[in-house]
């Protein structure tokens, strides 16, 4: 479809993809078809552009430049990654466009260096977002605004049904020897810092529109992020009967960053994720010499599925206190519980249970 995007259709593509964005008063209405007469569209692809300065929204919004009134893009994307929706109809930013060039977006060709010859009016045709960046060489766009910045285009070039040719820097049209987009990047899915180029640009959108729109790319932080911490515990005391396996049900919960403790379960962590950490046990009534056996024990829904190597606890006089380390990796769909085997006769108490374990979730 060639038809510029609606309000409607900018807002659910935008947010299929994962863009973040807030909507400028009057976006909806603005735009330069009634000034100029020219209607906007059929639209054929997306131009992008550095700001070349910082707090541009009201320059590009409503104020314009000399010579060039607003507004001057339909979008722009801040440097914290949000899109500000500035204008869903015609804008002020392409200026002449080779015709060559342009008729090669068309067709999702290879852009070839401007023939300046002939030029068709690129503000009939493409979208504009404007990227907050100085373009100077040394002002970095961050990660969450490049990530932004992806998926942006990629919203516009799935609502059409187009692949990354529909993609174009400024430039790559411009036949007044304009130079955006350009800067180095900090980092992308797992790539670290890299220079701005279209053909890079390109390539990640391409690589997006192979996905679903929900799709975000594996990342390095993903794995090197912070661990989640989780101290769990028991409410009051609890009673282990000698020669059975019973599970440690975790009453009370003072920290739970991963929300995987459901209320009073046995369930710690939910994989996949590693842990580690330690489960500090307090017995009474447990007869000198005899053994409690601790395991970690991994169950997939209600069930079984692995036992962990045992580590056992030997009652001492005076009560007996005794810290387990924790240490694991577990799997997709996995959860971990904490068992004891009572092997004393004896009913024994388990007096206190506190498990502190930082946890990492993995992708
Ligand atoms: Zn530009």
């Amino acid at each position: 479809m060639t038809d510029p995007a609606t309000p409607a259709q900018w807002r659910a593509a935008l947010r299929a993809e994962g863009v973040p964005f807030v909507e400028l008063d009057g976006w909806t209405t603005r735009g330069r078809d009634a000034a100029t007469g020219k209607i906007f569209g059929p639209v054929h692809g997306v131009l992008n552009h550095h700001t070349a300065g910082v707090d541009s929204l009201a320059v590009i919004a409503t104020m314009g430049r000399p010579g060039l009134p607003a507004p001057l893009a339909h979008a722009l994307l801040r440097k914290d990654g949000v899109v500000v929706l500035v204008a869903d109809g015609r804008a002020n930013h392409a200026g002449l466009v080779a015709k060559n060039v342009f008729d090669a977006i068309v067709d999702e060709k290879p852009l070839p260096k401007q023939d300046k010859s002939q030029t068709v009016d690129g503000n009939d045709a493409l979208y504009g977002l404007e990227v907050e960046g100085l373009g100077d060489g040394r002002d970095v766009y961050p990660r969450r605004q490049y990530d932004t910045w992806v998926r942006f285009n990629a919203a516009l070039c799935r609502l059409h049904s187009w692949g990354s040719g529909s993609v174009a820097g400024h430039l790559e049209t411009s036949v007044e020897g304009k130079v955006d987009p350009a800067g180095p990047v900090e980092g992308y899915g797992q790539r670290g810092r890299f220079a701005l180029t279209m053909a890079q640009l390109r390539a990640d959108v391409a690589e997006r529109l192979a996905h679903p729109a929900s799709w975000s790319p594996t990342t390095e932080e993903a794995t090197t992020m912070s661990p989640a911490y989780v101290n769990l515990g028991l409410a009051r005391s609890v009673l282990l009967a000698p020669g059975e396996w019973t599970e440690v049900q975790f009453t009370q919960e003072w920290t739970d960053e991963t929300g995987d403790h459901p209320a009073n379960g046995a369930a710690f962590v939910t994989g996949p994720a590693r842990f580690t950490g330690t489960l500090a046990l307090r017995f009474e009534g447990l007869p000198v010499g005899d053994v409690v056996q601790v395991r970690q024990s991994e169950y997939e829904g209600a069930t079984l599925t692995t036992d962990h190597p045992v580590d056992e606890v030997i009652g001492t006089a005076g009560g007996t206190f005794r810290a387990v380390a924790l240490t694991n990796r577990l799997g997709s769909g996995r959860t971990m519980r904490m068992r004891l085997l009572n092997q004393s006769s004896e009913l024994i108490e388990v007096a206190s249970a506190v498990l502190k374990a930082l946890v990492w979730k993995e992708a």
